[in-house]
């Protein structure tokens, strides 16, 4: 299973600069090529890194942000017999980010909200619970006995880390550096927070989604933070990263020293 990252950035500052790339995540497996949060730039990405958004059979929509979903309606046009899964406040509504001549390139489009599982074949979907100030959602995303969580963007809450116990790989948004508080997002300190909560924890650790702040104080301390902390190996997202998923897991020492697992 691959992983491309056709972006790394969030937030208003670096969608507006494109200093880093907001076209969100491809997971390409044997049967299915899913993308998460088609943002601003996904199909120059895709172009750039030879991925052809024909491919893609499933899109995950988070919400209806626009560092999240600005290109929506391009893929949209480009996909083929695929599935769409998202919030019913993305579909329907005043802020619902694809028309309804759009809709009409998807085979079908399936509203999911925290809990509720969606089976396609060899492939399970789980919707998680956020806390973002307008409403969204995270995944679960189950294939090929392997599971790969996407918290979404979310603040931190009580209950947010127990969602992803025993995931494979967990991919966290991360706005901000060390303890650079912002609502409704997370910073690297509580980042450290819910991974000291989760008792199966993750094999590996992506974070992505970078704001100004986490670029100027440079994402990759903050990932090697986090694994010194954790003790879970942990990366940081650039844009056009490609990793197979087996190998990123076998990794259990980052920067030279050994972590026990
Ligand atoms: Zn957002």
């Amino acid at each position: 299973m691959e992983i491309v990252f056709l972006g790394s950035g969030g937030g208003r500052m670096v969608l507006a600069t494109q200093a880093r790339s907001t076209g969100g995540i491809l997971i390409k497996t044997d049967n299915h090529q899913i993308h998460i949060d088609p943002g601003p730039g996904a199909l120059l990405k895709m172009k750039m890194l030879r991925q052809d958004p024909r491919r893609t059979n499933v899109v995950l929509l988070s919400h209806y942000h626009t560092d999240h979903s600005g290109d929506m309606e391009g893929i949209s046009e480009a996909v083929n017999e695929a599935v769409l899964i998202s919030i019913k406040e993305c579909l329907i509504g005043d802020n619902k980010v694809i028309n309804e001549f759009y809709k009409k390139f998807y085979n079908e489009i399936i509203e999911i909200i925290p809990k509720k599982e969606i089976e396609l074949s060899d492939l399970k979907i789980t919707g998680t619970k956020t806390i973002h100030g307008d409403k969204s959602i995270g995944f679960i995303i189950e294939t090929e006995g392997k599971k790969i969580g996407y918290m979404g963007d979310t603040g931190y809450f009580k209950t947010l880390s127990k969602q992803f116990e025993g995931v494979d790989l967990l991919i966290i948004n991360v706005l901000r550096p060390n303890n650079a508080y912002w609502k409704n997002h997370l910073t690297t300190n509580e980042v450290i927070k819910i991974l000291d909560e989760i008792k199966e924890k993750p094999k590996s650790v992506i974070i992505t989604h970078f704001g100004l702040k986490m670029l100027r104080v440079g994402p990759l301390n903050q990932a090697r933070r986090i694994s010194l902390e954790t003790k879970v190996p942990c990366r940081s997202a650039e844009d056009g990263m490609k990793i197979l998923l087996e190998d990123v897991l076998e990794q259990t020492s980052l920067f030279g020293r050994k972590f026990k697992t």
